[in-house]
């Protein structure tokens, strides 16, 4: 049987886990400076840490589970990382470079059931869910490459964006966020992590209830109930009545200003008409837009990049409409950077 991973433990549950193997209090600490102040990736380099406890960690724990299958980098510092999982199932990573820090996109399932028309991710149905470990590691992945590099460059943003719907793995997620925001490891501040939800409303409410102080987007797309049904068929069971009363609960007990992606696809939600209704929509809710231009995939040929000028258009209508809003820009457009994209041509290849 496959051993589960050591990083899926919170600081809490590790020392707990030790009281009950006969480890006194204090060993925790030495354990978990060890996983990530040191990051070490073998038992035996926790030097200071007594036998014993090493062989009973051995016994029960893995430290690495994930293994790097491709690595891809981007002439602007993009690195999209595809692991195999113990299961020799396939998942991504994005590091992505900016002016603020190192930031990384990491992914909550194996493949998705939400299914947004435009994803290439959402083609290949969930097969299960990430565990906490397997979240972590990604990030314990990306921060060993750049320990190995040399530079001193430390992970300091993450994004939980990538394959899978966040809240569909809700207890591993937030377990995954304890972890990297824990002061006595990691130390990823709340205000440098941002979770997306496709819009699970229930798991908006139950999460704004945790008061994790994260940033949470918003995957919008589309201003009215009609169109966003189109291009994401979990509207039909979560219209934007009930999204919206969701985003109101999270902003007002958080305190926080929501995100809301929307992706630009060319003569479908990118008209003016469009970003009229979405100004009306967002009223003077406390949001901030980020429009992206669609990076076209071969599994979506029905969908097209929005011309340049419609983008700005689209910009200044909602600006003058009073929207806070801005254009992301592209990362790793040399590689196969869409969500998903590594990951289904590997899966194709393996198949042909
Ligand atoms: S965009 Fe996100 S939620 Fe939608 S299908 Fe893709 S991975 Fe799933």
């Amino acid at each position: 049987m496959n051993k589960q991973s050591i990083y899926g433990l919170t600081f809490d549950r590790l020392s707990s886990w030790l009281l009950e193997h006969g480890h006194k209090k204090g060993r925790a600490q030495q354990v978990w400076d060890w996983l990530y102040r040191r990051r070490v990736t073998d038992f035996s380099d926790m030097v200071d840490v007594n036998e014993d406890c090493i062989n009973v960690l051995k016994e029960h724990f893995a430290i690495q589970t994930l293994q790097e299958h491709t690595k891809q980098e981007s002439a602007d510092g993009t690195i999209k990382f595809l692991f195999t999982l113990s299961d020799g199932n396939l998942i991504e990573t994005v590091l992505m470079r900016h002016k603020y820090g190192l930031s990384v996109c990491v992914t909550t399932q194996v493949g998705c059931n939400i299914g947004c028309s435009f994803c290439a991710s959402g083609l290949l149905k969930k097969d299960r869910d990430l565990s906490s470990g397997e979240i972590v590691e990604q990030i314990m992945n990306v921060q060993l490459h750049f320990d190995q590099v040399g530079k001193g460059e430390r992970v300091s943003h993450i994004v939980v964006m990538g394959i899978g719907e966040p809240f569909d793995n809700f207890d591993n997620m937030v377990d995954f966020l304890e972890i990297v925001k824990d002061q006595k490891g990691l130390e990823i501040g709340p205000r440098h992590i941002t979770v997306s939800t496709s819009g699970l409303a229930d798991k908006i409410y139950e999460f704004a209830d945790l008061k994790l102080q994260v940033n949470l987007a918003i995957s919008l797309h589309a201003p009215n109930n009609e169109l966003r049904t189109r291009i994401m068929k979990i509207n039909r069971a979560i219209p934007l009545e009930k999204l919206m009363s969701a985003i109101d609960y999270y902003v007002e007990k958080s305190n926080r200003r929501i995100t809301l992606e929307y992706i630009l696809l060319r003569d479908v939600n990118d008209q003016k008409e469009h970003a009229l209704e979405l100004a009306q929509l967002i009223g003077d809710r406390r949001a901030y837009v980020n429009l992206i231009p669609y990076n076209p995939v071969d599994e979506h040929s029905q969908y097209q990049r929005s011309e340049e000028e419609t983008v700005l258009a689209f910009y200044d209508t909602l600006k003058k409409n009073g929207i806070n809003c801005g254009i992301r820009i592209e990362h790793g457009t040399d590689i196969d950077a869409a969500c998903g994209q590594l990951r289904s041509k590997q899966i194709k290849e393996g198949q042909s």
